[in-house]
């Protein structure tokens, strides 16, 4: 693969074939597929979804997984409700993740991705080591499934304890997707310096640009690529610096003509930088 293709973030809302088909109608040559993981649990769907997957031309390099019950509405609700950090929801979704490592096998996918929830900063307290524990659990289990490896999606808590997390679980298979909007969206710290932290362990990257929250406690707002407060240029600028040659996987969360529109434009821009 060329150092640095252009990637883009597809959601699967029907079948596979049908998110990189838009893919490949933007002449970009990469994705990352977001699967809501209780539509995929039936292994009876699995082996057409691998063979569109294997027949297009579109390069697959990972696979988020989201739930069913997520909501990114504010951040009370992501707190309650988003990834392993919820103990209402932990096991149960630990376990669907070992399932959906197994699809990613079938699917020749090695690299599985997801936002885990808000890592606490206390490091001593239960759901902390639970999360860690749970974690543990699904890197060993993924690296059987073809050394697969795990991206934890950046920007939920701060750099720092994000690193201390991947210290902590101490698995060769665990990085970080690395999101720089994200971080600004919730105002956990400037991503470029983030990068001299978590440059070591990234497995891939969103480019999504975006600008700091206006109240302590809000999200701040998504904008298109090169519009926001990330700064475009010196992220990628970064990325090469810290040896980074993996996909730039454009991240755009609104939908319609408005959204092609912006990721055309962001193609044109990184292909630029890059
Ligand atoms: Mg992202």
């Amino acid at each position: 693969m060329e150092q640095m293709p252009i990637g883009l973030m597809v959601h699967v809302t029907d079948e596979v074939k049908t998110a990189l088909d838009k893919v490949q109608a933007l002449g970009i040559p990469t994705a990352q597929i977001l699967f809501v993981v209780e539509d995929w649990l039936d292994r009876s769907k699995w082996a057409k979804a691998a063979e569109q997957l294997q027949s297009h031309a579109v390069k697959v390099t990972a696979m988020f997984v989201g739930f069913a019950e997520e909501s990114y509405a504010d951040i009370p609700t992501i707190r309650e409700h988003v990834g392993l950090v919820p103990d209402k929801y932990r096991d149960a979704r630990t376990e669907k993740i070992l399932v959906m490592s197994d699809f990613a096998k079938t699917l020749g996918i090695k690299e599985l991705a997801a936002h885990i929830g808000f890592v606490p900063e206390d490091r001593d307290s239960p759901t902390y080591k639970a999360v860690r524990d749970a974690m543990r659990k699904i890197c060993d289990y993924i690296y059987d499934n073809d050394q697969q490896v795990f991206a934890l999606e950046t920007g939920q808590e701060t750099a720092r304890a994000l690193h201390g997390f991947i210290h902590d679980c101490n698995r060769m298979n665990l990085g970080v997707n690395f999101d720089p909007a994200n971080m600004i969206l919730y105002g956990s710290g400037n991503p470029i310096e983030a990068l001299d932290l978590l440059g070591h362990h990234l497995l891939s990257v969103h480019c999504k640009d975006g600008k700091w929250p206006q109240q302590p406690g809000t999200l701040g707002t998504e904008f298109p690529l090169g519009e926001g407060e990330v700064g475009i240029e010196n992220y990628i600028a970064k990325l090469k610096e810290v040896g980074y040659t993996g996909p730039l996987t454009i991240e755009r969360e609104i939908s319609g003509e408005q959204q092609l529109r912006d990721i055309a434009r962001a193609k044109e821009l990184l292909e630029r930088l890059r």
